[in-house]
C-alpha cells in the first residue's frame, strides 16, 4: 500500500494539512507551546529529505470571517522555520494569485506556509470549490493534522478528492491509528482500560464499545461516584450525575454478561471543599459523610489498580483518578502512572488517549516512558468509540 515511507516525492509538491493551531503569546504573539509545530516535523522533513518540497496549512484560533492580525500563521512563521533548520516562505492568504505563484516557484528542499484556512468560511463548510481552490497548490495531499481529522472541513477532509492516487497519511497521523488499532484490534492479553475524569455522560459511548473488547476495565475519576452511588452507596457531596445512575448499572449489568473484570475504586480521599487547602481524610468509597467529597481514590484503590495495571499486555489510559491538578489529591493518579510505566518497562503496549490524562501523563514528566501519548484529543475520542473520522475515510476511501 502506498504510504509516506513509500511514496516518491521527488520533484513532487506535497500539500500538507498540520494542525499549527498553537497558543500564542497575547502580547508578543509569540509561541508559547510549540509541541504541535515538533510533531509535524518528521513529515515535513521526511518529504524535503526525499526530493519533495512542501506547501503547510492549517488553521489557527477561530476567526470570525476574513483576515485577523492574531490568527494569521504569519506570527507562527519564524518559530516553524526554527523547530525545522529550514526557511520557511509565507503567503499572506491561502488561495488566490499571489499564493499560487509562490507555491509554483517552490524548488526541491523549500517550505512555503499558506495563511489561516479559517479566514474563509468555506473551509468549516467544507466547501467543493474552495477545496479544489486549496488543492491547487500540490500534487500530493498529506494529512498530518489528527486533532481536526473529525471534522469534514475542506483542508481536512474534501481537499482529498482532487488527488485521486496521491493522497497520504503522515506519520503524526499514521501512528495516532496504529496505536489505537494496535489497542483494540491485538490480541495480547490481558487487555486494560482505564477510565476516569469527570462524568459519566461523557465517557459513556467509551465504555460501552470496550465493555467488547477489555479484559479490565478499571472506572475511576468523579464518574466513579455515579457507580457508587448506583450500588446504593454514600457518596455525599461527591460529583454524581443522577440522570445516569440507570446507565451505571446497565454497565456494571454488561460487563458482568460479557466476563469483564469491572473495577469501581473501593475508598476514596474525601474533602470539606473542592479544595487543595481543604480538610481532608481517607474513607470507604460507599459511607462518604454529608458535606465532604471524594476529590482521589483511596489508597486500597490504588494498589488494587497497580496491580492491574501491572499485569496487562495492552494498557489504554483516559481520564484522570482524581482532580490531580491539586497537589492534595493527585496520588491517585500517579499511582496509576507509575503501574503503567513500569507495565511499559516490562513489554507491555501502553496508549494514553485524550485530554487530561495526557495532561497528567505531562505533568509527572512520564510520557517518554509509556509507548504512545496521544495528541488528538477530540479526535482520539471518537476514534476510539469507533467512530468514521472523515479526515481519515477521505485518504483511505
Ligand atoms: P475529563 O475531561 O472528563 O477527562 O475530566 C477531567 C477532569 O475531571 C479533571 O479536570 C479532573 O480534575 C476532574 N476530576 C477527576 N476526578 C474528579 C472528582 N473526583 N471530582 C471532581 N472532578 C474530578
Amino acid at each position: 500500500m502506498q504510504n509516506i515511507s513509500n511514496y516518491d516525492f521527488s520533484g513532487k509538491k506535497a500539500l500538507i494539512r498540520v494542525d499549527f493551531n498553537v497558543p500564542l503569546d497575547k502580547e508578543t504573539m509569540e509561541v508559547t507551546d510549540d509541541t504541535r509545530i515538533r510533531a509535524a516535523a518528521p513529515t515535513i522533513l521526511h518529504i524535503l529529505k526525499n526530493g519533495g518540497s512542501v506547501v503547510l496549512m492549517s488553521h489557527l484560533g477561530r476567526p470570525k470571517e476574513g483576515f485577523e492580525k492574531k490568527f494569521s500563521l504569519e506570527n507562527i512563521v519564524e518559530h516553524t522555520s526554527n523547530v525545522l533548520g529550514v526557511p520557511v516562505k509565507f503567503a499572506g492568504d491561502c488561495i488566490g494569485e499571489e499564493a499560487y505563484k509562490m507555491s509554483s516557484e517552490l524548488a526541491p528542499g523549500e517550505v512555503l506556509m499558506l495563511d489561516n484556512v479559517r479566514f474563509y468560511q468555506e473551509e468549516t463548510f467544507g466547501d467543493e470549490s474552495f477545496s479544489e481552490q486549496l488543492a491547487k497548490h500540490g500534487d500530493v495531499y498529506v494529512n498530518d493534522a489528527f486533532g481536526t481529522a473529525h471534522r469534514a472541513h475542506a483542508s481536512t477532509t474534501v481537499v482529498a478528492k482532487f488527488f485521486p492516487h496521491d493522497k497520504l497519511f503522515g506519520f503524526l497521523i499514521e501512528g495516532e491509528i496504529k496505536s489505537v488499532d494496535k489497542v483494540l484490534n491485538s490480541t495480547d492479553k490481558p487487555l486494560t482500560a482505564i477510565v476516569g475524569g469527570a462524568k459519566v455522560s461523557s465517557k459513556i459511548t467509551i465504555i460501552e464499545r470496550l465493555l467488547d473488547k477489555v479484559d479490565n476495565l478499571i472506572v475511576g475519576g468523579g464518574m466513579a461516584y455515579t457507580f457508587v452511588k448506583a450500588k446504593g452507596g454514600e457518596v455525599g457531596n461527591s460529583l454524581v450525575e443522577n440522570d445516569y445512575l440507570g446507565v451505571a448499572k446497565k454497565i456494571m449489568q454488561d460487563a458482568e454478561d460479557k466476563g469483564v473484570n469491572l473495577y469501581i475504586p473501593v475508598d476514596t480521599v474525601i474533602a470539606d471543599k473542592f479544595d487543595n487547602d481543604a480538610n481532608i481524610q481517607q474513607v470507604k468509597i460507599d459511607v462518604i459523610p454529608d458535606g465532604w467529597m471524594g476529590l482521589d481514590v483511596g489508597s486500597e484503590t490504588a494498589e488494587a489498580c497497580t496491580e492491574i495495571i501491572r499485569s496487562s499486555k495492552l494498557i489504554l489510559w483516559n481520564g484522570p483518578m482524581g482532580v490531580f491538578e491539586m497537589e492534595n489529591f493527585q496520588t491517585g493518579t500517579i499511582a496509576v502512572a507509575n503501574a503503567i510505566v513500569e507495565a511499559t518497562s516490562t513489554g507491555a503496549f501502553s496508549l494514553i488517549g485524550g485530554g487530561d490524562s495526557v495532561a497528567a501523563i505531562n505533568k509527572f514528566n512520564l510520557a517518554d516512558k509509556v509507548s504512545y501519548v496521544s495528541t488528538g484529543g477530540g479526535a482520539m475520542l471518537e476514534y476510539l468509540e469507533g467512530k468514521e473520522l472523515p479526515g481519515i475515510a477521505a485518504i483511505r476511501g
